[in-house]
């Protein structure tokens, strides 16, 4: 899974997504960052709460399988017509719903003061 990248904005202004660990050399300015300041546990904090809203999507897509596959299989293969109901249902309730709660999370991701080195 894709970690959440750190964004370091720099003393003049410019600002870049990093990955955790990696080093980042102002273009504008030449200061150079480390993202190896960051404790690793509050990044792996962050990383936590990331993937749990990674293993919700995985879960309700799960469930749905579990439901939809047995019904179209054992039931009647006519509940396949109601598949793009429930992908409607998907990308304009359940995705917002869940993107909503992702960007609250990344909202209140730390804030971690850097110095350059
Ligand atoms: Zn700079």
């Amino acid at each position: 899974m894709k970690k959440p990248p750190i964004t370091i904005k720099c003393e003049c202004g410019e600002t870049k997504d990093v990955a955790y660990g990696q080093r980042w050399l102002c273009d504008v300015c030449q200061r150079s960052w480390n993202t190896q300041q960051i404790p690793q546990e509050e990044y792996d904090g962050l990383l936590r709460r990331v993937r749990r809203h990674q293993l919700e999507v995985l879960a309700a897509a799960g469930l749905m399988a579990a439901v939809f596959v047995p019904l179209i299989v054992v039931v009647s293969s006519g509940f396949i017509y109601l598949i793009p109901i429930v992908m409607v249902f998907w990308l304009f309730v359940l995705l917002p719903f869940w993107r909503r709660r992702y960007r609250r999370t990344a909202r209140s991701a730390p804030r971690w003061e850097l110095h350059p080195e």
